[in-house]
């Protein structure tokens, strides 16, 4: 199972936090990580392995959506900060609506990635 983990950058603090509560479980599970550039730098800090695309604003968001569309990408946690402009907004729209398109579960919140890992 690979699943994606994208984070702003005002919100990537706590996706290092959320990761560390879960590093066992996505290592027991056997999943594959991948994640935008530096969100996945931040991931691999944490001590977790991450295959990295592009950084976001370069087209990282693209890249996995991508995936998902090809059905590589079986989950995207995405940690939004919606009080920020992103100039890649088309993008995370276009990721977004992939992932509603291939029924691809998406967490944009802390809130929504816990219930989903939980029932990993
Ligand atoms: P980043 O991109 O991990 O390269 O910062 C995340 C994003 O803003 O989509």
């Amino acid at each position: 199972m690979e699943i994606a983990i994208i984070a702003h950058d005002g919100k990537k603090a706590e996706m290092v936090q959320f990761l560390n509560q879960y590093k066992t479980k996505f290592q027991e599970k056997n999943i594959t990580i991948i994640s935008t550039g530096t969100t996945g730098s931040k991931v691999e800090n944490a001590g977790i392995e991450v295959t990295k695309m592009l950084s976001g604003p370069l087209g990282g968001d693209a890249q996995i959506a991508a995936r998902v569309a090809e059905g590589k990408c079986n989950m995207v946690i995405f940690f939004r900060d919606p009080l920020e402009k992103h100039p890649h907004e088309p993008d995370v729209n276009m990721l977004m609506r992939l992932c509603d398109v291939h029924d691809v579960p998406l967490a944009t919140n802390p809130a929504t990635a816990e219930l989903l890992v939980r029932g990993l």
